[in-house]
C-alpha cells in the first residue's frame, strides 16, 4: 500500500513520486478532498473507490477504511491510498498504517504539500517572516463534547495560540470559526489581528476572505465560503495586499 499525498488541490503540487505510483496503481482508495484535476492523472484502468469523509458525512467508518486497504493489499492488489495534502498532517495516516502492520502488509509513505503550505503560498501570505512571525502552528479546529453535557465545543491550547509573533493556521476550522475569533481576543489577541480564510486555495476555484479577528465571522458567512476552508491569523496575513500572485480565472 501507497500512502500518498495529494496535495491541496493544483495537479501541479504533485510530487514526482506521487504521480508514479498514481499511474502505477491496480485501486485507488481516496477522500473527497482530492481535487477532480488530481484524480484525473490516476491510471485509466485503475479501480477507484471513494471513502468520501466530509464533515457530517462518514461515508465510510475510519476502522473500515483501515481493514479495506489491508484486504485489497492481501488480495495481491498495488493499493494507492490518495490523500488530500499530506498524509502526516491532519490525515489519519498513522491509523492506517497501524492496521497494514497488524496485517504484515508493506507499505511506503508519499509526503504530500499539506494545506497550509499550498493555500498559503497561492493566497500570497508568507506563513513565517523575519518581522512578523517566527513560529507557526498547525491546529485543527476539532469539537468535542463538554463534560456532562452533549454540546459540542472547541477543545484548544487558547493560550498557545494566542501569544504574539506567530501565525496560527486552522485545518477544518469553518464551523467554530466564530467560536475561535472571540476566543483568541478574550485571550489578549488584538480584535484589529488580520485574519485570513481560503477556500478550496491553489485551485481554479480558490477564494480568499480577509478581515479582522472582529468582523471575520460575518464577512465569511456574507462571501458564502464552503469547505474546504483553511484559516491563517496573524500579521503575516497583512502582506496579501501586496505578494497577491494568483489570480484563479473563476
Ligand atoms: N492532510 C491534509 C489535511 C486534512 S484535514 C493536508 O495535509 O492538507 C482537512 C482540512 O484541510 C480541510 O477542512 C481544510 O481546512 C484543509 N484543506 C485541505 N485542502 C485545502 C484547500 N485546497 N483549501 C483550503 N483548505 C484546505
Amino acid at each position: 500500500v501507497f500512502l500518498v499525498g495529494g496535495g491541496p488541490g493544483d495537479p501541479d503540487l504533485l510530487t514526482f513520486r506521487a504521480l508514479r505510483l498514481m499511474q502505477q496503481c491496480d485501486v485507488c482508495v481516496y477522500d473527497k478532498l482530492v481535487s477532480p484535476e488530481v484524480m484525473e492523472l490516476v491510471r485509466r484502468d485503475a479501480e477507484l473507490i471513494f471513502v468520501g469523509k466530509s464533515r457530517d458525512q462518514h461515508t465510510m467508518p475510519q476502522e473500515e477504511i483501515n481493514e479495506l486497504l489491508a484486504k485489497l493489499a492481501l488480495q495481491g492488489k498495488r493499493v494507492l491510498r490518495l490523500k488530500g495534502g499530506d498524509p502526516f498532517i491532519f490525515g489519519r495516516g498513522g491509523e492506517e498504517i497501524e492496521t497494514l502492520m497488524q496485517h504484515k502488509v508493506p507499505f511506503q509513505v508519499v509526503p504530500g504539500i499539506t494545506a497550509a503550505n499550498g493555500v498559503s503560498s497561492y493566497a500570497g501570505i508568507p506563513l513565517t517572516h523575519r518581522d512578523y512571525a517566527q513560529a507557526c502552528l498547525f491546529i485543527t479546529g476539532h469539537l468535542k463534547a463538554k463534560a456532562g453535557s452533549s454540546e459540542l465545543t472547541l477543545d484548544l491550547d487558547w493560550v498557545a495560540m494566542s501569544r504574539p509573533q506567530q501565525t496560527v493556521v486552522i485545518y477544518m476550522g469553518l464551523v467554530g470559526l466564530k467560536e475561535i475569533c472571540e476566543k483568541l481576543i478574550e485571550h489578549g489577541v488584538p480584535s484589529t489581528m488580520p485574519v485570513a480564510v481560503v477556500q478550496q486555495g491553489t485551485t481554479q476555484r480558490q477564494k480568499v476572505v480577509t478581515a479582522t479577528l472582529a468582523d471575520l465571522a460575518d464577512k465569511v458567512t456574507a462571501a458564502g465560503l464552503k469547505p474546504p476552508c483553511l484559516t491563517i491569523v496573524g500579521e503575516v496575513v497583512r502582506l496579501r495586499e501586496t505578494l497577491n500572485w494568483f489570480k484563479p480565472n473563476n
